[in-house]
């Protein structure tokens, strides 16, 4: 993994895998059934480089012949959180890594005066406060999403929270670590800007849509 110095929360997954499966990602030929696909392997391999910090606890395990030392992570299952609707690509994926992860769910829209995120769903499992929270969204663009799905998190009581991204725009990056400094954020790719829409450039274009064919 990668890490820049303009960004010390921010690890880049670098693996040749991901690199790979990340420019059939781009590629705007790339049609949904292999995009979708595409978004669920590379979320597996995101999750497997952001848990490699989880704590573990000593746990005895019987083999067919004796007794021996083993390992088990501690604490509550682990909880992913979709953001609405693209965050749903990465999910599948996660929980072939993680089976018994849980899954919440965070729904925004944004605000057309204010143009500032509105929560309108909001589920997760309770005692936020012990669990592992992993919040998922392909595109990490203004960060607007990004700061109000993990204050959300905060305000049920959560502490330990990942932010797992494909592709992040630096605006979106800045913005999210100035708001929670705490919040350890992985991608594949730390592309260059957002355009006027908000698109990221290269990107990859509306991973919602291209997730879910509505493009
Ligand atoms: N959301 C997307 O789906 N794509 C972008 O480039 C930016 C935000």
């Amino acid at each position: 993994m990668d890490t820049t110095p303009e960004f010390p929360a921010l690890s880049i997954v670098k693996h040749p895998l991901v690199q790979h499966k990340m420019t059939l990602l781009r590629d705007r030929n790339t049609q949904t059934k292999i995009f979708k696909e595409l978004v669920d392997e590379i979320a597996m391999f995101m999750a497997y480089e952001a848990t490699a910090d989880l704590t573990l606890e000593p746990v005895p395990v019987e083999t067919p012949l004796e007794t021996t030392a083993g390992w088990q992570v501690s604490g509550k299952k682990l909880t992913l959180v979709p953001i609405l609707r693209a965050g749903l690509g990465m999910v599948e994926g996660i929980l072939r890594l993680v089976p018994g992860a849980r899954v919440g769910h965070i729904g925004l829209y944004r605000d057309h005066s204010t143009l500032e995120p509105v929560d309108y769903y909001f589920k997760v499992p309770g005692d936020a406060a012990e669990r592992d929270f992993f919040v998922l969204d392909p595109m990490l663009a203004t960060g607007g999403s990004a700061v109000s799905a993990v204050s959300s998190l905060k305000r049920a009581g959560a502490t330990r929270i990942r932010f797992l991204c494909l592709v992040a725009a630096p605006q979106g990056v800045k913005r999210l670590t100035e708001a929670h400094p705490d919040v350890s954020i992985y991608c594949a790719s730390l592309d260059r800007e957002l355009n006027d829409q908000g698109y990221i450039l290269p990107g990859l274009g509306d991973a919602g849509d291209r997730l879910f064919g509505t493009r």
